[in-house]
């Protein structure tokens, strides 16, 4: 089965939006989103390759809950904000960690080609939300486990919130957040963001050519 096409006209990401994982990198939950984007050419399915770019240093899984934007949002309330939502995907904000600390800002880090993995979207009346949560394996060995309970900002105040800024279009997807555990890739892993109640994606990491 070919998967279902996905075109965002834009990836916004959110940071620090669990404690512990704020607390590892040494850093303060902040006191509304902290948000980023990611360019749509990062994206990749199941099964592709994650590219590890030559030279950038280390590079880190970060298993999220992805929300795909199925009706066009612009000042949205908390309690209209999942009317918005289409479906929910697992999703991997693969980042240079050594690039976002020496940049300063993100978007070298984040935004390499096959730095966001995606799986199946799956329809939001489909997804068990009491099972909602996140994660992530590396070579089959547990590294990342929380709940979406365990979200600073939860999804409606995240879209609410981004949706001030920008609009959202259907096909946008938004990355929630990344909790403790994340740690760097390496050519020859194998890493899997699995979201409960919604599915899995699996992608191999390779070193890319200069
Ligand atoms: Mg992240």
């Amino acid at each position: 089965m070919s998967p279902m096409p996905l075109s965002p006209s834009k990836i916004v990401c959110v940071g620090r939006n669990y404690a512990r994982h704020a607390a590892e990198l040494g850093n303060e939950v902040p006191s509304e989103p902290l948000i980023f984007l990611k360019p749509p050419s990062a994206l990749i399915r199941g099964g592709e390759g994650i590219v590890l770019p030559p030279g950038v240093g280390r590079v880190d899984f970060e298993g999220e809950i992805g929300v795909v934007v199925g009706r066009r949002a612009h000042n949205v309330s908390e309690g209209d904000a999942w009317s918005h939502v289409e479906a929910l995907l697992p999703l991997n904000d693969v980042t240079a960690r050594d690039l976002q600390k020496k940049d300063g800002q993100w978007t070298r880090a984040k935004g390499f080609d096959t730095f966001c993995p995606v799986g199946e979207p799956v329809p939001l009346a489909e997804v068990d939300m009491d099972a909602l949560g996140v994660t992530t394996r590396v070579n089959g060995n547990l590294r990342q486990q929380a709940s979406a309970g365990d979200m600073v900002f939860g999804i409606p105040v995240l879209l609410a919130h981004i949706s001030r800024i920008m609009t959202l279009e259907p096909g946008d997807l938004i990355a929630t957040g990344t909790p403790d555990g994340v740690g760097p890739l390496a050519a020859g892993d194998e890493v899997e963001v699995s979201v409960g109640g919604v599915g899995a994606v699996r992608n191999p990491v390779r070193e890319g050519s200069r």
